[in-house]
């Protein structure tokens, strides 16, 4: 009887090691990922800075016309969340619908027209 139960206990441990190892290969991979996206947001928002500054001094805009068009953006979707979310939209070769995400269309190839260059 005791041995029995040792051995289960010891089945339990190994499967129980060898699930511990696995998550912490998976925790490793997913930090490394966070670390590739933060270092894109951090190269996106100096690009979105710089790229607002020129604008701004060149069109002579302000701060708040760049809020109002931000709100304007965001609201395309039907949602003032803070995001540019994906949708549904129709191609314009075929008719038949698409996502907002695709470059082309999956049923005919053609290029879609998106209405954010910048989505991913
Ligand atoms: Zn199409």
């Amino acid at each position: 009887m005791d041995f029995l139960w040792e051995m289960q206990q010891s089945s339990r441990i190994s499967d129980a090691s060898s699930k511990a190892h696995k998550a912490e290969s998976r925790a490793k991979g997913l930090e490394f990922e966070v670390t590739q996206m933060r270092r894109q947001i951090d190269r996106l928002s100096l690009a979105c800075q710089s790229m607002w500054e020129l604008v701004r001094e060149e069109a002579h805009l302000t701060e708040r016309d760049l809020e109002r068009k931000i709100l304007e953006v965001d609201g395309r979707d039907g949602r003032i969340d803070g995001k540019i979310s994906s949708r549904v939209i129709v191609c314009d070769n075929c008719g038949r619908n698409s996502h907002s995400r695709r470059d082309v269309c999956i049923m005919c190839g053609a290029e879609l027209n998106r209405a954010h260059k910048f989505s991913v």
